[in-house]
């Protein structure tokens, strides 16, 4: 699956301009980390891309169809986790998956069903009524009904919110595992999810895509911009984004990303946060 993302822009209703003149292109398999602060227009951009939404100016085309004319093909082929995804309280994990998967169309659903309880590592709560599971057990009820059907594309917002660290990594192997012959966009503000993971990253911010390549040239766009110092020797702080700040027994170690790194900061080998925090801390100057 090829999606082209030409000029799109997004004004709610409110008139708060949500996106601003996007160009994107994605292509299958691929795992897309879709990174930027809350409030930068990811949702709106994957409520655009499962055709929830319509764009005010602009085109989105799927395999060179433009989407507002495959939006059934597009539905029929889409896994969506949402951000507010409501879930029926009173049915069972396995009634509300058979539900959701009637509402796909899904003929014979009770091997799906169980396949999918199964990536999720819910099993054992397979019969639990929804209200009594906790919010990381509901957020796995949200994947596995994007995942039922085996879709060609799905869409996470903020897909590991409220899970533990050991169930985000098992989740991240999870998306990991299905982009390898799928198209997988994956929104989060959380850097490790998408730095094990991704093979592409998407940053926007405000509305505009700020960057999108592999984390390798993310990293490489920080170098020389990211450094360390002591905050005693420290002549001045100003165009310096302090990014961490560890008191020692030496004093206090900073670390900084910057345009300009000053002389008292030693450079240091960009990690994946501090080139995406180069990123937002550059407009946030602006
Ligand atoms: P993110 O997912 O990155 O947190 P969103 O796409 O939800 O960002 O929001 C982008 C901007 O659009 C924010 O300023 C948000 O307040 C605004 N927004 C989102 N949904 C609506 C809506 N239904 N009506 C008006 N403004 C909205």
């Amino acid at each position: 699956m090829e999606i082209k993302i030409e000029n799109v822009s997004m004004t709610y209703p409110s008139g708060k301009q949500a996106l601003k003149e996007l160009n994107l292109d994605l292509g299958s398999p691929s795992l897309i980390g879709l990174l930027g602060p809350n409030g930068a227009g990811k949702s709106t951009l994957m409520k655009l891309l499962s055709a929830a939404l319509m764009p005010a100016s602009g085109s989105i085309y799927v395999d060179g169809h433009p989407l507002s004319k495959m939006e059934r093909t597009l539905k029929a082929q889409l896994g969506y986790l949402p951000q507010d995804f409501g879930l029926f309280d009173e049915l069972t994990v396995t009634q509300f998956l058979d539900y959701m998967a009637a509402l796909k169309g899904l003929r014979r659903p009770k091997n799906a069903i169980r396949e999918v309880i199964r990536q999720v590592n819910l099993e054992e709560k397979a019969k639990a009524r929804i209200r009594t599971l906790s919010g990381g057990q509901r957020q796995r009820v949200g994947i596995a009904q994007a995942m039922l059907g085996n879709p060609s594309f799905l869409i996470f917002d903020e897909p590991t919110v409220g899970l533990d660290p050991e169930e985000r990594i098992h989740f991240r192997n999870l998306f990991s595992h299905a982009a390898q012959e799928r198209l997988v966009l994956l929104s989060t503000h959380i850097i490790e999810d998408v730095q094990s993971v991704c093979d592409q990253i998407v940053v926007i911010h405000q509305g505009s895509i700020l960057f999108s390549g592999t984390p390798a040239q993310m990293i490489q766009a920080a170098e020389g911009h990211v450094g360390v110092f002591w905050e005693q020797e420290a002549a001045w702080e100003e165009g310096l984004h302090i990014t961490a700040r560890v008191n020692t027994s030496q004093g206090i170690r900073c670390r900084a990303v910057a345009k300009e790194l000053p002389s008292f900061v030693q450079p240091e080998e960009p990690s994946l946060e501090d080139a995406y925090l180069y990123l937002i801390s550059g407009e946030v100057a602006q």
